[in-house]
């Protein structure tokens, strides 16, 4: 009778250890995904209207796979997105994943700097368990609204074992992409996200979540950076340089205290010849200058047709420059030697 029911015992224990769900935060920011407009056809509204409990709720399906916990980090259009919200994102995630209490974590977000987030995070968080950023090109109270399937995509995304050291993922119109290779490259389609240089690393169609690539760059817990003890990011600026520039804008940057500067050139990274002396003069003031490029995709060399050892310059790999930015301020946080920072954006 005892053996009987210790063998009952182990058998519940056992059904119940294989259905149990797995705990899913969603950590809800702003943007589109939680926007409300004037109605099914009005392209006017206004991000971040939505709370995480109505966003979940409009999602019922996602309480069938796992055990759903909504916070409310911040409610604004990304375009506001600041080094605080970073700052208390990153450790929050942190502590969700490194405690245990969280499976994966989800994170609602606007699109217009979805990527420099996704990318912060990659850098920052400290743990290999899934992260997926989503969001949604129509709002909420639109005809054919993305965010919904978005929502459940990413949350497939995030109970996948799959998913396990994948870094910070975009899931966004059925396509998965890694932190580092993501970019808004449509100010209005719901495809608006791509991997210029990489292509996406999977699909995830009603659910099924498939993966074709993985990121090789340092990330999440083998990346080099540790915000625990950070509560400020050093300035940094971006330049975008057009034929007949002028160097107005480095040199007031320059004045005014930046610590580094990225430079979206032309072409290979080309900055407008006045510019380049002004970046030059920059750099023997302190300033630590990478050139990237406005073209949207491939590498920036070092010494190409700027003689980067000349001016004391570095070059991005292939990064943006909005991507670029966020991994020189956090490279600022560790040191000021040019040759370890140079390393950092030829490992991450
Ligand atoms: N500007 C808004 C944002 O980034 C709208 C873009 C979106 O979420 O799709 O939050």
């Amino acid at each position: 009778m005892k053996f009987m029911l210790k063998v009952v015992a182990f058998m519940l224990l056992g059904t119940t250890l294989a259905f149990a769900k797995p705990t899913i935060y969603i950590l809800a920011t702003g943007g589109t995904i939680a926007g409300s407009g004037s109605g099914e056809l009005s392209t006017a509204y206004t991000s971040g209207t939505v709370t995480v409990d109505k966003l979940i709720a409009a999602v019922p399906q996602i309480n069938e796979i796992a055990t759903i916990k909504g916070e409310q980090i911040s409610q604004i259009g990304s375009q506001e997105m600041n080094n605080e919200v970073w700052l208390k994102l990153a450790k929050r995630v942190n502590e969700l994943l490194t405690s245990g209490k969280a499976d994966g974590v989800v994170i609602t977000h606007g699109t217009d700097t979805m990527e420099e987030t996704a990318y912060f995070l990659n850098l920052v968080v400290k743990s290999d368990k899934p992260i997926v950023m989503v969001g949604a090109m129509r709002n909420s109270g639109s005809l054919s609204a993305d965010g919904p399937l978005n929502l459940f995509n990413a949350v497939n995304v995030a109970i996948s074992k799959d998913s396990v050291n994948k870094g910070v993922m975009v899931v966004m119109n059925d396509e998965i992409h890694a932190a580092r290779e993501v970019t808004k490259t449509n100010t209005t389609g719901v495809e608006t996200f791509k991997s210029p240089n990489a292509g996406k690393i999977g699909t995830v169609f009603y659910g099924n979540v498939k993966f074709y690539m993985a990121p090789l760059r340092k990330h999440t817990a083998s990346s080099e950076f540790d915000i625990t003890k950070i509560t400020e990011l050093p300035r940094v600026d971006i330049l975008y340089s057009h034929a007949n520039d002028n160097a107005d804008f480095a040199n007031i940057a320059i004045k005014n205290g930046t610590k580094g500067i990225i430079s979206a050139g032309m072409g290979n990274g080309n900055p407008f010849p006045t510019v380049l002396e002004a970046l030059g003069e920059g750099v023997k003031k302190g300033v630590v200058v990478v050139r990237d490029s406005r073209v949207g995709s491939g590498e920036t060399t070092l010494n190409g047709e700027v003689d980067d050892a000349k001016y004391g310059f570095l070059a991005s790999d292939n990064l943006n420059a909005q991507k670029a930015r966020v991994l020189l301020m956090l490279a600022l946080t560790k040191t000021m030697d040019k040759a370890k920072i140079q390393e950092l954006f030829l490992t991450h």
